[in-house]
């Protein structure tokens, strides 16, 4: 097993994620069998509860685990379904260190930092990367060098070459080479700093890939290269891509695989990259463009939608087409009072969402794609209140709710699940995962090409059975159910060109050839929409 660690300097986003994830996927494309595990330094056990706001989307996995966005990249990169193993946070370390503390695990030991702690992470490193059964294991360490929070974390890295063995761990430290002045200058000194850091507590890189908006200059690479003592093609430059797909090639053209291939013993191959470089091509360009918009309660920070904006992304790219969004915030749009903002877009997307705050604005949304047949893809929330939507306008019961947001309400056509009644944890509690979903025609079954599906969930409530028929009656038909046929799971209304909503999140499933059924279909339809109107 070989591990290759990425570390941070300088700044956090500057694309530790992105180096780590192209690095794989040339390793994999050269015919290795790669994995990764990304590391949280935070004390929270999962991402489940936290704010996007803070850290952009809660992805989900296969297997139900909440976990940071990152996993989301390495899954889209390296198409594959990761496990909870692959997210290592401080708040589970502790977590799994305190429980075998109270087991009686130590032996009565006094448990300490080192080396319970650091050793507990060494475990969950090799762990998830022997279950992948994996020939290399990509570490991605979030935060930067220096952070209190990931001190352990780094004595990990020391530790893991040692047990493993120099020549099979490396690191790749990204940091940050800033421009500044009138003319331009391409600055060292912070990366110098933040080698000398990382040095400080034992660790020497062995590749530096320098993020700065311009190429490197031949000067400043051979200058961070002396300052790190390494080899002059250590130092990989990472200019501003024209989307994060032209990475893995910027890489390739500076040899990176050739590197690591010796670095870590291992018999060079060469990644083909025909394919990627063809969807890195077609993602980029596209002959047609159309506007979808995109309405949510964290839009000013993009990353809290970000497996939707890829997925739409790929569907474009397989229609030669740009999507470009609009991003709308629900509660703007509720004040507003009207649904002028959505004027002249070819689709909506209502994605996944909680708690009241802009979810009459979800609503004039649905309401307005039903009325002017503009095509609409509602997710989760966006499928729950498009059903709220269709109740209050079309069956004409005026104040019908969701439980969630009216729990005096007197139709609740969404309601919760019956065994979410009296759980009181917010963490890892909801419905969540992979559930199989029974389609039954429509739209829906074009789309998917069959009739089971797996998808990824994460929800508390649902349609209330109760109203069922009384919706469908009015045209609103649910194609997609669970296996007992008790639990709808997606929607489709009759005569409009594309209003297609699921209880599920197709977009955690989108990969760059293999875009989301239902995120395709909507793309397709807002192309259609734009050639009529
Ligand atoms: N708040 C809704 C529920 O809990 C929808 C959740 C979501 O959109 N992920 O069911």
């Amino acid at each position: 097993m070989k591990y290759i660690l990425v570390t941070g300097g300088v700044l956090s986003g500057i694309g530790k994620g992105i180096t780590s994830s192209s690095t794989g996927l040339l390793l994999q494309r050269a015919g290795y069998k790669v994995t990764a595990v990304k590391i949280d330094p935070y004390l929270n056990v999962d991402a489940g509860t936290m704010n996007p706001y803070e850290h952009g989307e809660v992805f989900v996995m296969t297997d139900g685990s909440e976990v940071d966005l990152d996993l989301g990249n390495y899954e889209r990169f390296l198409s594959c379904n990761l496990t909870k193993e692959h997210n290592i946070t401080t708040g589970k370390v502790f977590k799994n260190v305190i429980e075998k503390e109270r087991r009686g695990d130590y032996l009565g030991q006094t448990v300490q930092i080192i080396p319970h702690v650091v050793r507990e992470i060494v475990d969950g490193i090799q762990n998830a990367a022997k279950s992948a059964e994996a020939d290399i294991c990509m570490v991605e360490l979030g935060g930067t060098v220096g952070d209190i929070e990931s001190m352990p974390f780094m004595e990990a890295v020391r530790l893991l070459g040692r047990l493993e063995g120099k020549e099979n761990v490396m690191v790749i430290h990204t940091t940050l080479v800033p421009v500044v002045g009138a003319v331009g200058e391409q600055k060292t000194k912070p990366t110098q700093h933040s080698v000398k850091e990382l040095q400080g507590l034992g660790i020497r890189p062995d590749i530096i890939v320098g993020r700065s908006s311009t190429k490197l200059e031949e000067e400043i690479a051979t200058k961070i290269a002396f300052f790190a003592d390494i080899p002059r093609e250590c130092v990989i430059s990472a200019p501003d891509a024209r989307s994060i797909y032209d990475v893995p090639m910027v890489f390739l053209d500076q040899k990176l695989p050739d590197l690591v291939e010796k670095r870590l013993g291992l018999t060079p191959k060469t990644p083909d990259l025909t394919k990627w470089e063809d969807f890195a091509e077609r993602i980029s360009n596209g002959k047609n463009g159309v506007e979808i918009a995109l309405i949510g309660k964290y839009t000013d920070l993009k990353d809290s939608y970000i497996s939707h904006e890829e997925s739409l992304r790929y569907a474009g790219a397989l229609l030669d087409c740009k999507v470009k969004i609009r991003w709308i915030e629900a509660p703007d749009l509720e004040d507003s009072g009207n649904t002028k903002s959505l004027e002249g877009v070819n689709g909506v997307l209502v994605p996944g969402g909680f708690g009241s705050r802009g979810s009459e604005g979800k609503i004039m949304s649905a309401k307005w794609a039903r009325e002017t047949n503009t095509p609409y893809l509602g997710v989760c929330f966006g499928f729950q209140l498009a059903t709220v939507e269709f109740a209050r306008n079309v069956l004409g019961l005026k104040d019908a709710n969701s439980s969630e947001l009216d729990s005096e309400g007197k139709h609740p056509v969404i309601d919760i699940l019956p065994e979410q009644e009296g759980v009181k944890d917010m963490g890892a509690t909801m419905r969540l995962g992979d559930h199989e979903v029974v389609i039954s025609g429509g739209k829906a079954q074009e789309l998917y090409n069959s009739n089971t599906i797996f998808e990824r969930h994460r929800h508390r409530y649902e349609i209330n059975p109760e109203y069922i028929s009384q919706i469908e009656e009015k045209g609103m038909k649910y194609t997609g159910r669970d296996k007992s046929g008790r639990r709808m799971e997606i929607l489709e209304l009759e005569n409009h060109p594309y209003f297609m909503a699921s209880q599920f999140h197709p977009e955690f499933k989108s990969r760059p050839d293999n875009p989301s059924p239902l995120h395709f279909g909507l793309v397709k339809a807002a192309l259609e929409h734009k050639k009529i109107n």
